[in-house]
């Protein structure tokens, strides 16, 4: 690491004005006699090497560096509402088991809240190694400074090399202040993880709207922290649990008091598609909107949600909720019915985890026939009212 240094001592309206014009990348600004740098300087130290004697140095930084065995254990923060544990954190321990068998090391959840013994146990049922519990009345509700405490707190004591949550609502607001007060980074948002050896953990994600696949990794800093998404790893099977609770004190943990939870409204429950069994997806292939009164009968018949590709969410035919993929919603139904899409790489990434696959598309050689189960050529305007035909005989025979 380095930056470059401005002695301003040496510093005349005529120097600042000959590193003005001297630097590629108008990284210098001159305002009241002061001469600074901002942030378009890349350091290619023309400034040192060209510009007038002394003026401008190159300073290196020591890279921050970290003891990595002292750091062990990969931590699941198990995320609850109103006591009931969120299947992300069951995914996540399933992916934390896998990786820890490579680095050899523990695998833990940490679980904060009042009265939440039952999640414990059903924690334990994963297979982790010990779940740390802080269980306290002044944890009652959701606090984001005193949680963050709780896990800085847990994290002092324990020394872990990763911490992961889910890449929820919750997670996604909560990480960030760990992050803060850990002084460490945070991956947000990730697909895919995996691990070297040596405990460095490979943060995978999309980057570039959907357009990259980025490989992040915190090679001199712990915690390292990342938050992953819903649905991306399978539930773990349960098993006979082999592992112990500890239960932690707040004693010494300042819990500050700030936030104060006036009331509480809970949002009538909407059905996600990532929660979904069955899903019938639509693409551009449907002309007009009012042609998706084709796929109703269907819809109704296997008691399906409906999901679509962006295209028919910029067309404003859908809310955004409804969109699979990348930039969307990652879903991993029973079954799901593709209906005229392309497979763009960016669809495929939220659905290709589904069990049955189904597609129909007029184009033979279309993608999603590749990691389809059961593919149907033909124009999706003739096959659905056969389809819809169809299903009706079958409903008919089993009714
Ligand atoms: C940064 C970025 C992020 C993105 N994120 C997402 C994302 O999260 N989710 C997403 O869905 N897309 C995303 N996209 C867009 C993605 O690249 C595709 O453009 C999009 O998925 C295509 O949607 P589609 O398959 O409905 O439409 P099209 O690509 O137009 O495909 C229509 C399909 O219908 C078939 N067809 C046409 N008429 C008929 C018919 N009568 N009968 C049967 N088949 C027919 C065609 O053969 C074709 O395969 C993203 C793009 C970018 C650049």
């Amino acid at each position: 690491m380095a930056y470059i240094k401005v002695n301003n001592n040496k510093v005349t309206p005529e120097v600042a004005k000959k590193l003005i014009d001297l630097c590629p990348f108008n990284a210098f600004d001159y305002q009241d006699a002061y001469l600074s740098i901002n942030a378009s300087c890349k350091i290619c130290k023309v400034c040192v090497k060209k510009g007038p004697e002394g003026v401008c140095e190159l300073v290196e930084t020591v890279k921050p560096s970290v003891d990595k065995s002292k750091y062990k254990g990969i931590t699941v923060y198990i995320e609850h509402h109103q006591r009931i544990a969120h299947n992300v954190s069951f995914e996540l321990i399933g992916k934390a088991k896998e990786l820890a068998k490579k680095t050899k090391e523990p695998v833990y959840a940490l679980l904060v809240g009042h009265r939440v013994d039952h999640i414990a146990e059903q924690v334990l049922s994963y297979g982790v190694d010990q779940v740390f519990v802080y269980d306290h009345e002044a944890l009652e509700t959701f606090n984001v400074e005193r949680y963050a405490r709780v896990v800085e707190a847990f994290f002092k004591k324990y020394q872990n090399n990763v911490i992961l949550l889910g890449s929820t609502p919750f997670g996604r607001s909560f990480a960030p202040r760990i992050a803060a007060r850990l002084k460490t980074g945070l991956t947000a948002d990730c697909t895919m993880l995996d691990i070297k050896e040596d405990g460095d953990l490979l943060q995978i994600r999309p980057a570039f709207g959907g357009n990259i696949m980025a490989k992040i990794n915190t090679p001199n800093h712990r915690p390292q922290l990342a938050t992953i998404r819903y649905k991306m790893f399978k539930l773990p099977e349960k098993e006979i649990p082999h592992g112990t609770i500890s239960h932690e004190s707040i004693d010494g943990i300042d819990l500050p008091d700030r936030i104060h939870l006036l009331s509480r409204l809970d949002k009538p429950q909407v059905k996600d598609i990532s929660e979904a069994d069955v899903i019938i997806a639509v693409g551009r292939a449907f002309k007009k909107e009012k042609d998706l009164a084709l796929i109703e009968p269907l819809v109704k018949k296997l008691d399906a949600q409906v999901a679509c590709t962006r295209p028919l969410i910029e067309n404003g035919w859908f809310d955004a909720k409804h969109q699979i993929g990348l930039s969307g919603r990652t879903v991993k139904p029973k079954l799901i019915i593709n209906l005229g899409i392309s497979g763009a790489v960016q669809y495929i990434e939220g659905m290709k985890e589904a069990d049955l696959i189904i597609s129909v598309n007029q184009d033979e050689h279309n993608k999603l026939f590749d990691i389809s189960h059961y593919s149907l050529v033909g124009d999706l305007y003739e096959v659905l009212p056969e389809l819809n035909k169809l299903i009706d005989k079958i409903w008919q025979v089993n009714v």
